[in-house]
């Protein structure tokens, strides 16, 4: 662990960045943030509305602006990307120890991690070589999110030391009372379905508009699978990675071109 760092007359261990993509008044945010202050110095930077579903984008198109909230959390109006992009390479004047996301308002499980904002905030901090972790609650609604939070605390406190270089979590948590957050398995991500169709309606003056539909149900949700695991009351960690090479196809695709 890096040399204690002093804030506000507190010495800390650790420096984490948290961000998310809720926005920086979800609950959740909050609630993780609150949880966290007492063993790290934390900063948040976080997007200044709910860009769930935002991916790995980053805003190229247009410069982005960073503003303070009164109780101390930067918000941006961007991508979650963004914000830990933002964050690391301009914002701070240190690589944090840790970047943790969330923790989001339902689940990050099998495909949706591909969609999810949360993830790819803690990707960006990953990609940065800085371990991340991305936090969701397993149910929508916010209920139990205080004790997700401090569960979230006794994760990192549990484990922080003993996490591989580079590493990048996805950790979902369910809705549950913090005495029955006893039970943490590693997992796989399961897979779905492919998803429902977009949901086609008209505006006010007549025109053809399209709602992107919910996703598809669980199609590989057995043993040892995020689904699972949050179906059986636990609480997953699935370790991730980034490269999406399909390696079993590239030798014959090499053949194939030759
Ligand atoms: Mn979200």
């Amino acid at each position: 662990m890096r040399s204690p760092a002093v804030a506000s007359g507190k010495i800390y261990c650790m420096r984490i960045l948290i961000s998310n993509d809720d926005g920086y008044l979800a609950p959740g945010i909050n609630a993780l943030a609150e949880a966290l202050a007492p063993i790290a110095e934390i900063v948040v930077v976080a997007p200044d509305s709910n860009r769930s579903g935002a991916s790995n984008s980053l805003s190229l198109d247009r410069p982005l602006s960073v503003q303070r909230a009164a109780n101390g959390f930067y918000f941006v109006n961007g991508t979650p990307s963004d914000c830990v992009h933002v964050a690391l390479t301009a914002i701070l004047d240190y690589k944090p120890d840790l970047v943790v996301s969330g923790i989001n308002n339902g689940p990050n499980m099998g495909d949706d991690t591909l969609y999810s904002g949360t993830v790819a905030a803690a990707t960006e901090g990953f990609l940065f070589g800085i371990p991340a972790i991305a936090f969701s609650q397993g149910t929508y609604g916010w209920e139990h999110i205080d004790d997700a939070a401090r569960h979230a605390r006794d994760l990192i406190q549990r484990y922080y030391d003993t996490l591989p270089r580079p590493c990048l979590w996805n950790v979902n948590i369910p809705n549950r009372p913090y005495e029955q957050l006893n039970a943490v398995v590693a997992t796989r991500l399961g897979r779905r379905h492919q998803s429902e169709p977009v949901i086609k309606a008209k505006d006010p003056r007549g025109k053809d508009i399209y709602w992107i539909g919910p996703p598809g149900a669980c199609k590989e949700a057995g043993e040892g699978t995020d689904f699972h695991a949050l179906a059986a009351g636990k609480t997953s960690i699935t370790p991730l990675q980034i490269d999406l090479t399909h390696t079993s196809q590239l030798s014959a695709l090499a053949k194939a071109l030759a």
